[in-house]
C-alpha cells in the first residue's frame, strides 16, 4: 500500500439515484487507502469530460442496465494519490486517465487480442462503477491510462473517450491517406477530435452537423467540406458530390447521438465503402438493402471506445500537438445543465468539469 497525501473523508460527487434523474452533486465518502482491494487505485480526479454516454446512462437509453446509484463520467484526469498494487509500474504521485472501460480479466481470448471491451467481465467506468464525477475515484492498475508529461489535465480528459474512441473507429474503418472519409457529429465531443485524427493521417474530411459555431470550429480543425443536415434536403447527394468524382466517400464513422445520422449512411458510401457505428442512440436500426449491400459490396461495423494502446497512441498524438480538444470548462454543479444543453445538440465540442469548483 502506498499514498501520498491525507486523504480527507468526504468529497463532493455529481450522482444519481434513479433512471431519468435528478443529478446533483452530493457530499460521499472518500474510499480510504486502508480500504483498496488488490490491484486498486485512488485518483484524485482534477477535470472529467462529459461525454453524451453520460447522458444515455443517466436516461437508461440502453438495453444493459447500469449501476445504481451511479456517479458518472469516464474521461477522469488526475494524480494517484494511494495503490493497492505492489507490481505496477505506476507511481503515486503521477497523472493518469481514468476511461471507460475500467477493468477487464486480460486473460481471455478478446484480452489476449487486445479486444478488453469485449472481455466479458469488463467493468465501465461511469456505468457499472462509479466514475469520474466525484474528486477521489476509485479505478484499478491494469487499465489506468499514464497520462504524457506535458499534456494538461484539462486538455487530456476528453481524449480518454471521445479521442480514443475516434482514433480506434478511423483505424477499424480501414480508410486510408488520401481517401474521404464522412463524419457525422462531427461538431460535437467526438466529432471534433475524429475531424484532427483523420486530418493527422492524411485523411479527407466531410464534416456533417448543424449551424455556423459548428462549421467554423470543423473547417477551422482541417474539413475540407461541410454538410448541415437541418437545412440540407438531399443528404445522400450532398455527401456523393461532395467527393471529387462523385462517388461518395470511402467510409463513414457516425459519430452522432441521434437515430437520423444513421438512416442515409449506408446509402451514401461508395462502393465497398465501409459505416462504422458509434454513436449510441437508444433504439436505433441499420436497415439495409440487403441487394445493394451486396452488389455494391458495403459494410458495416461496430467500434467500440479503444484498448490500452489505443489509449496510449490517442494520448500521444494530443501531447504532440496534433490533436486539440476544444472544450469550455464548468463547475462539476454544472453538470445537470450540461445535460439539458447536450440533449439539446447545444454544444460545440466537449464540455470539460473542474472538480475542485
Ligand atoms: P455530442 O452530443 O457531443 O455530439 C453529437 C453531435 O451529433 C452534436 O454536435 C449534434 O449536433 C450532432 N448530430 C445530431 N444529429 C445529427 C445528425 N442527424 N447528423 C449529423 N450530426 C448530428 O455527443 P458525443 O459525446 O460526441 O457522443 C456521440 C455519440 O457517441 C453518443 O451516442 C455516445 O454515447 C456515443 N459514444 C460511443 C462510443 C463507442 O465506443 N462507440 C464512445 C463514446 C461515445
Ligand atoms: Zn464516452
Amino acid at each position: 500500500m502506498s499514498q501520498d497525501m491525507n486523504i480527507p473523508k468526504e468529497q463532493k460527487a455529481c450522482i444519481f439515484h434513479k433512471k431519468g434523474g435528478p443529478v446533483a452533486v452530493e457530499t460521499v465518502p472518500v474510499v480510504q487507502p486502508s480500504e483498496l482491494k488488490p490491484g486498486e487505485a485512488l485518483v484524485r480526479v482534477m477535470y472529467s469530460g462529459v461525454c453524451h454516454t453520460d447522458l444515455h446512462a443517466m436516461l437508461g437509453d440502453w438495453p444493459v442496465p447500469n449501476k445504481l446509484p451511479l456517479i458518472g463520467g469516464h474521461e477522469g484526469a488526475g494524480y494517484i494519490v494511494a495503490m493497492n498494487d505492489d507490481q505496477t509500474d505506476l507511481k503515486v504521485g503521477q497523472n493518469v486517465g481514468i476511461k471507460w472501460i475500467a477493468h477487464s480479466c486480460n486473460k481471455c481470448e478478446f484480452c489476449r487480442q487486445g479486444y478488453e471491451p469485449l472481455c466479458k467481465s469488463a467493468q465501465c467506468s461511469g456505468y457499472s462503477v462509479d466514475g469520474s464525477f466525484q474528486q477521489f475515484a476509485v479505478s484499478y492498475t491494469s487499465q489506468l491510462t499514464p497520462i504524457p508529461d506535458g499534456l494538461p489535465l484539462d486538455d487530456a480528459a476528453p481524449i480518454l473517450c471521445a479521442g480514443v474512441t475516434v482514433y480506434k473507429a478511423i483505424k477499424e474503418s480501414g480508410v486510408k491517406a488520401g481517401e474521404w472519409l464522412v463524419i457525422p457529429g462531427a461538431g460535437g465531443g467526438l466529432g471534433h477530435l475524429a475531424v484532427q485524427y483523420a486530418n493527422s493521417m492524411g485523411i479527407r474530411v466531410i464534416a456533417i452537423d448543424t449551424g455556423s459555431e459548428k462549421e467554423q470550429l470543423v473547417k477551422k480543425l482541417g474539413a475540407e467540406k461541410w454538410i448541415d443536415f437541418k437545412t440540407e434536403k438531399d443528404i445522400v447527394k450532398a455527401v456523393q458530390s461532395a467527393v471529387p468524382d462523385g462517388l461518395g466517400p470511402h467510409a463513414a464513422v457516425v459519430a452522432a447521438a441521434g437515430a437520423a445520422a444513421y438512416e442515409q449512411a449506408l446509402e451514401y458510401l461508395r462502393p465497398h465503402g465501409v459505416c462504422v457505428a458509434v454513436g449510441l442512440p437508444p433504439d436505433t436500426d441499420i436497415k439495409v438493402p440487403v441487394f445493394w449491400t451486396v452488389f455494391l459490396s458495403k459494410r458495416v461495423v461496430g467500434s467500440y471506445v479503444g484498448n490500452r494502446q489505443d489509449a496510449h497512441e490517442a494520448l500521444a498524438l494530443a501531447a504532440a500537438g496534433k490533436v486539440k480538444t476544444l472544450y469550455k470548462t464548468l463547475p462539476l454543479g454544472d453538470l445537470p445543465k450540461v445535460y439539458d444543453d447536450m440533449h439539446a445538440g447545444k454544444l460545440t465540442g466537449r464540455i470539460v468539469l473542474d472538480m475542485n469548483k
